[in-house]
């Protein structure tokens, strides 16, 4: 089979899925802030969210080009593969950087749906963006890490077996840099709740199962450490790249989806006597939308390449995530204007569509940050922070 074809069918067979999920599905979800349990099952049996696990493992063994293309086909369908995606990102980093052993132990589980990876604990209340500055702390006490600290908007805490953490092992004075010191720890959170880690669930502005956590000297095996102790953050550095793209084609998803609903509306609905989208006030926005989601999806795609071919793709991430969140966002404005008042009405669902994909403007990274890493380590300016 090509290429293409592969694509192709991934493709049908995602919309197949999607569609035993459809709006009202998402919709019902929404009004009552529940997780989407019967899609993630769904998807896990499907094999699809073990995409990026090597076939070794009981995984498809695919590239980060394949796995964009799943989460792309949520999201185009209608669906919000912010439910799911971390498994696919946050594996990686026990996949690079995890011994043979925690391989064995957890890939096969994950792939094979006994254990969900889907929770991923860097941000922090007080240091927000500047990840490095974090005061969660592990320290080492005999055959396990003593864990203290507290974490923000960390997700699907309550829909996950494991956490992947990010913690402070060596204190910030005792390294020569700030990225140093910092250790990743795969956290069992059945063991763990109620017993060291305390767990806040809050509501946002989308259905998106965000919690707050307390650690309060929670113990982790030491076996559970990933890698090296101390080189925790070029390990989560490493995952992040994959992360950009695959946030980026849930963008070129939702854009797809605005534009589709916004075009059929303008078709349909009839004022003065003629379908709004005759005139160019409405055409022409819808239009614009289109050509900046096709031209974010090309960026997607060259990132993509260059990930699965093991080439630098650091700027080529970032740029594709910021172009296709405004990509995205533009659609989603678009979608709303064309659709007038009805844009409004939650049985549209364009509304709830257009607060889901606000959150790529600010999370996992936000935009400023990535016109920062461009300026600083695309064009060579200044560190501005
Ligand atoms: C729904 C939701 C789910 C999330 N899920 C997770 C999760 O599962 N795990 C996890 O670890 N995190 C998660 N996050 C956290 C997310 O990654 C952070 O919110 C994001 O990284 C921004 O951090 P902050 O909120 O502390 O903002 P801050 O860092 O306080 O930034 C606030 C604003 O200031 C701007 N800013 C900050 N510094 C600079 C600068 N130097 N130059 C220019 N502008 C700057 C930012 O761009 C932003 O607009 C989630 C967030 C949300 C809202």
């Amino acid at each position: 089979m090509s290429t293409s074809e592969l694509h192709g069918e991934l493709r049908r067979a995602v919309r197949e899925l999607c569609a035993r999920f459809p709006d009202e599905y998402w919709r019902g979800l929404d009004a009552e802030r529940s997780y989407p349990e019967a899609f993630v099952k769904a998807m896990t049996e499907a094999s699809f969210l073990s995409a990026l696990i090597p076939e070794e493992y009981g995984g498809l063994g695919f590239g980060v080009t394949e796995a964009s293309i799943i989460l792309e086909e949520v999201n185009r369908s209608g669906g919000n593969a912010g439910a799911c995606h971390a498994q696919m990102y946050t594996m990686g980093t026990l996949l690079r950087h995890g011994s043979e052993e925690q391989k064995q132990q957890y890939l096969p589980k994950i792939a094979s749906g006994e254990l969900r990876l889907q929770a991923f604990g860097v941000t922090e209340p007080n240091t927000g963006s500047d990840t490095t500055q974090l005061r969660t702390t592990a320290t080492r006490q005999g055959d396990h890490y003593r864990i203290r600290g507290q974490k923000v908007f960390i997700s699907r805490v309550e829909h996950s077996d494991l956490l992947l953490l990010l913690a402070r092992t060596t204190p910030r004075d005792q390294v020569k840099k700030r990225s140093e010191g910092l250790s990743v720890f795969l956290v069992d959170l059945r063991e763990a709740v109620g017993n060291g880690l305390t767990v806040n669930p809050f509501d946002t502005m989308m259905n998106h199962a965000t919690t707050a956590l307390f650690f309060d000297d929670l113990e982790v095996p030491a076996e559970n450490l990933i890698g090296e102790e101390g080189r925790g953050f070029r390990y989560i550095l490493d995952g992040m790249n994959a992360e950009r793209i695959l946030i980026a084609a849930e963008c070129i998803g939702d854009g797809d989806w605005f534009i589709e609903r916004a075009t059929n509306y303008a078709k349909s609905r009839v004022v003065f006597e003629r379908p709004i989208g005759q005139n160019q006030g409405i055409q022409f926005p819808i239009a614009r939308a289109h050509v900046n989601v096709r031209a974010a999806d090309l960026m997607r795609f060259r990132a993509a390449e260059l990930f699965d071919r093991g080439e630098p793709c650091g700027a080529e991430s970032n740029m594709a995530k910021l172009l296709a969140a405004d990509a995205s966002w533009e659609a989603a404005n678009v979608a709303i204007q064309t659709h007038g008042g009805y844009g409004f009405a939650v049985e549209y669902d364009v509304e709830r569509k257009f607060r889901e994909t606000r959150l790529y403007q600010v999370a996992p990274i936000s935009t400023n940050l990535i016109l920062s890493y461009v300026a600083e380590h695309v064009l060579g300016l200044p560190r501005s922070y």
